[in-house]
């Protein structure tokens, strides 16, 4: 009698129990003990059982300092589990352009720095070294970081190939370049339709020297460029050579950009494999695996 009344003692003070009594399931305690640590565990114990919860544990991208977050954000909006993390993962449960830090330039792999509403690089960023593109390629004048002129000139081959015809229309920008392009469209289409589209001084990959944008003689920057048989074949292709399609359709809410089927961004073949073979967007990528 003594051994079973210390037993029970014993017992209510294990997480089993403690989750048990809070309201999870059988399944979900022995899911949650699985999964986290003491600290993570009391700090759940803290909150309501939420069967929401345990869905967003379960996510392949949750991350366990954004939980809060993803349950207002969840509140909020009308959107799938999968969203809800992408977004918040993204930040882009926040205004754009708050909160802004500094883009995280001393990064190992300069080929994931991060730059997007959020992440500003500093105005004398620049590439290492640039080198002028072939106007084989491009049109006149276009500047590449020179470190990835040769994987650029491998897709084009590729595709030439196969009797396409790539051109690339925009390539390094530098500050202060972008600043006269972003006032320009603000006073040509006005703030709400520009930030849609045009990225803020120091808050464009193209200052990086890692981004293309990438279209065929006729179509130029368009939405059109997406029925295009060049536009279909990078869809397929540009991870194999370390470009990833940035803003992809119906991503707005999470890279803070309409689709741009033309805007190419290098990030290696690894990481570009990665992030077509898994359909997510850089900006998740990042917070997820960089962060
Ligand atoms: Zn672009």
């Amino acid at each position: 009698m003594i051994i079973n009344a210390y037993n029970a003692i014993q017992y209510r003070k294990t997480y089993e129990y403690k989750l048990l009594e809070h309201g999870y399931s059988e399944n979900d305690t022995g899911f949650l003990k699985k999964h986290f640590d003491e600290h993570r565990l009391d700090y759940l114990l803290e909150k309501n059982a939420d069967e929401r919860i345990v869905l967003l544990l379960k996510d392949d991208y949750f991350i366990f300092d954004n939980l809060d977050r993803y349950l207002a954000l969840w509140d909020d909006e009308k959107r799938e589990l999968r969203e809800i993390v992408a977004m918040v993962n993204a930040n882009t449960d926040r205004d754009f352009y708050s909160d802004v830090e500094s883009a995280f330039v001393d990064i190992d792999n300069r080929y994931l720095i991060l730059v997007n509403k959020f992440y500003q690089l500093p105005e004398d960023f620049k590439p290492d070294e640039k080198e002028a593109i072939s106007s084989m390629y491009a049109y006149a004048n276009r500047v590449i970081d020179a470190s990835i002129y040769d994987e650029f000139k491998s897709m084009w081959h590729a595709a030439d190939q196969e009797d396409l015809t790539l051109i690339v229309q925009s390539a390094f920008r530098s500050f202060e370049a972008q600043k006269n392009i972003h006032n320009s469209f603000l006073a040509s289409h006005g703030r709400e339709a520009t930030e849609r589209f045009s990225a803020r001084a120091g808050h464009s990959e193209h200052q990086l020297g890692f981004a293309l944008d990438i279209t065929t003689p006729g179509y130029g920057l368009t939405q059109a460029f997406e029925e295009t048989d060049e536009f279909k074949w990078l869809k397929e292709n540009a991870h194999k050579f370390g470009f990833i399609l940035r803003y992809p359709k119906d991503a707005e809410h999470i890279t803070g950009y309409l689709y741009e089927p033309w805007h190419y961004r290098y990030v290696g073949e690894e990481v570009a494999a990665y992030i077509y073979q898994n359909s997510i967007t850089f900006d998740e990528y990042y917070a997820y695996y960089l962060k």
